[in-house]
């Protein structure tokens, strides 16, 4: 009988645990290995709630992904009988002059199929009397967008590839030669060690630290403050009432209404300093503290005196070009490097399982925006072709 080939993923954030489902859909063996826990503490994706959205201004591949994604959470969900995405509808807020990002926006999402519309400002005003738009003058809803319960989905996700055979290990990796190809098996912190036939990479804001020269820097992890405000009784202030909204003004800023408990959600897209995802202490910036208060009392001016109820400091794994990372590492074959999710890779994780299939197991070639090629040297031709097909618009936001 033939052998199944042993895969060992490393990482079950959503972008490892979703692919260590989807392979082991595939028919492969898998060995799926966490240091922390799925959607722990310290991981990208442990956050309570991730934004699920089209809009991506022009240009982008991820309109297209987003919309891979949609009707693979949903299948997901019938299947598990687990709610996981709350469609609350997306409103991006946009000002008129400044709204290249929101314009090139409707191209993609008209020829991906998310549904939207195009809402002026009045609209806005009548639909949701409890936002002030002052500066709005229209909007994109999306109004089958939403979010996801991050950390809960990650756990989800891995008793899901548990319960379907698959082998899960709470342990680190703790080889030091990743880099050179010519190891035989990784040394995991208790001891044991693990070889198969091909291995993904799948470490978010770690990747770099793991593989110094072929990830290195270009794999930044950037300190994020998230907070999390008191939603006053009866203002009509969660999420069944309002939308998850974003803007562009002086800066990019998004948020979820009260919802899960926590609180209304809220956060500044701008990178903050670089983070150590290990030992950073996860306490929040009291200037950045002051400016979120500031902006929430102006667009919902009953937040105005709102108490802040939790925060969170998260990390985003950011790549020069806020492309994710998905190749083969340059001296290993059966290597595989995927992260870079750059503060927008949550929603896209059951699409990536689904392709990191592909890839692996049928040795298909990443979309050249993906792979570490784009960070070296190009030919011209190669270069134009690139950054015509994926320049990212100068207000990309993240999330
Ligand atoms: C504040 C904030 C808001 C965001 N908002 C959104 C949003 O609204 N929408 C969206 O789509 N995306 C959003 N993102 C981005 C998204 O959360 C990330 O891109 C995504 O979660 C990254 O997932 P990952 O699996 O690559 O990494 P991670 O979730 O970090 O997973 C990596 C895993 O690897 C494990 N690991 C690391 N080193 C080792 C080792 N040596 N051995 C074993 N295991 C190891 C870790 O324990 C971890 O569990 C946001 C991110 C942040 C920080």
């Amino acid at each position: 009988m033939k052998s199944r080939t042993h895969i060992a993923v490393i990482g079950a954030g959503t972008f490892g645990g979703w692919t260590a489902l989807y392979l082991l859909r595939a028919g492969a063996r898998i060995t799926l290995i966490d240091a922390w826990g799925p959607g722990n503490s310290r991981a990208s994706s442990g956050g309570e709630t991730r934004v699920i959205r089209g809009v991506y201004g022009p240009n982008s591949p991820y309109t297209e992904m987003t919309a891979r994604a949609f009707p693979l959470w949903a299948k997901h969900e019938r299947e598990w009988k687990r709610k996981m995405l709350y469609r609350t509808g997306v409103l991006w807020m946009a000002a008129s002059g400044e709204d290249s990002f929101e314009r090139g926006s409707v191209e993609m999402l008209r020829a991906a199929r998310i549904k939207h519309q195009e809402i002026s400002a009045k609209q806005i005003k009548q639909r949701w009397p409890q936002i002030n738009l002052d500066g709005v003058n229209w909007g994109i809803y999306e109004p089958e967008s939403g979010y996801l319960t991050a950390r809960v989905i990650c756990q989800i996700v891995k008793d899901a590839f548990v319960a379907e055979g698959g082998e899960y290990r709470e342990s680190a990796v703790v080889s030091d030669d990743l880099e050179f190809g010519r190891w035989k098996a990784l040394s995991l912190a208790d001891g044991s060690t693990v070889a198969a036939d091909k291995y993904v990479f799948a470490c978010g804001p770690w990747l770099g630290k793991l593989f110094p020269q072929t990830i290195g820097n270009r794999i930044r992890p950037t300190k994020q403050d998230v907070f999390f405000f008191g939603v006053p009784a009866g203002e009509r202030l969660d999420d069944s009432h309002l939308p998850v909204w974003a803007e562009h003004r002086d800066r990019f800023r998004y948020g979820i209404p009260g919802n899960q408990g926590r609180g209304f959600k809220i956060a500044d897209d701008t990178r903050g300093p670089t983070f150590d995802p290990t030992n950073g202490e996860r306490v929040v910036n009291p200037d950045g503290l002051r400016g979120i208060r500031q902006y929430l009392g102006l667009r919902f001016p009953a937040m105005k005196h709102a108490p802040l109820v939790e925060t969170r400091v998260c990390q985003y794994e950011q790549t020069p070009d806020n492309h994710f990372i998905v190749d083969r590492h340059p001296a290993a074959e059966s290597v595989w490097l995927l992260g870079g999710g750059s503060g927008h890779g949550f929603k896209h994780g059951p699409a990536i399982g689904e392709m990191m299939t592909e890839l692996v197991l049928k040795n298909r070639e990443p979309k050249p925006y993906f792979r570490l090629a784009r960070f070296a040297p190009l030919g011209k031709t190669q270069e134009a072709r690139i950054a015509a097909a994926t320049k990212p618009h100068p207000r990309l936001a993240s999330w």
